[in-house]
């Protein structure tokens, strides 16, 4: 699946990202998918570059723009797989509200969103999902924002499988991966990933290793949350299937639906 032969990577020395799109491609390993149907669409930023790694039919957009496109061409050609690979700055900011109305409409796209809770391709800018008090080039002094909980904001607009997962944990996240492409719906998938150059770097996190053992020690599975007492839950960054529901009609399944009943009054 991989075409990095002809075009080396560009993503730094233990960036998080090549474990994303790993485990990606054993997602649609195991699913199943084949190339000639599959179309793999990204917006800007270090993570958008991964389509261009791979050996599909793949779309490199403009920014924050990654689900508008994917929209378009789910919705010209129904029996596509569409994937979306988007970073955080992409995805919640410029591209917020396309993800809040892609998930509105349950349109079948699965979408992949590689959070290293910063802008690493511009150079460490403070994002949407970056922590309340972390240093990024835009805010030296810490930041005095609150992030977006991506995955519950989805869940409300209506997505219909939402998971989180983590590049220390590739099992996890290859099973989310596979659960999200034979899900028919709006599928979405956190991906916890390690910016060492900028996020690492100026927060003093040291190694990508180090990064890797910091998402473990913060991070407990959902089964294991549920069961956490209260006081011990704040701060814990919750892995795993978060919610799922097979039984709300796909968007154009509802649409072709809708086509036929026209056809037949007419
Ligand atoms: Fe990865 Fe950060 Fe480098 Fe971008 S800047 S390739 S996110 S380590």
């Amino acid at each position: 699946y991989l075409r990095l032969d002809k075009i080396p990577h560009i993503w730094c020395p233990g960036c998080g990202h090549g474990i994303i799109l790993n485990s990606l491609i054993r997602g649609i390993h195991e699913v199943g998918l084949k190339q000639e149907n599959t179309v793999i669409v990204s917006g800007i930023g270090c993570s958008s570059r991964a389509p261009g790694y791979l050996n599909f039919n793949t779309l490199h957009t403009t920014h924050g723009r990654a689900l508008a496109f994917a929209t378009g061409v789910k919705h010209s050609n129904p029996d596509l797989n569409v994937i979306v690979l988007t970073g955080d700055g992409d995805s919640a900011a410029i591209g917020g509200n396309h993800l809040i109305h892609a998930a509105r409409r349950n349109i079948n796209i699965t979408t992949i969103v590689f959070n290293n809770n910063i802008y690493g391709m511009t150079s460490g800018q403070y994002s949407p999902m970056t922590p309340t008090d972390a240093i990024a080039t835009t805010s030296p002094y810490g930041n005095v924002e609150k992030s977006f909980d991506l995955c519950n904001m989805v869940k409300s607009a209506g997505a219909t499988f939402v998971g989180r997962g983590a590049t220390f944990n590739t099992k996890q996240l290859i099973q989310l991966v596979s659960g999200a492409l034979s899900h028919n719906g709006f599928s979405f998938v956190e991906a916890l990933s390690q910016c060492p150059t900028y996020y690492g770097r100026r927060n003093n996190l040291k190694s990508a290793i180090d990064m890797l053992k910091w998402q473990k020690d913060n991070s407990v599975s959902v089964k294991a949350y549920d069961k956490l007492p209260e006081e011990k839950k704040e701060g814990k960054i919750v892995l795993g299937e978060l919610f799922r529901d097979d039984s709300i009609p796909e968007y154009t399944d509802r649409y072709a639906e809708m086509v036929k009943n026209v056809q037949k009054r007419s």
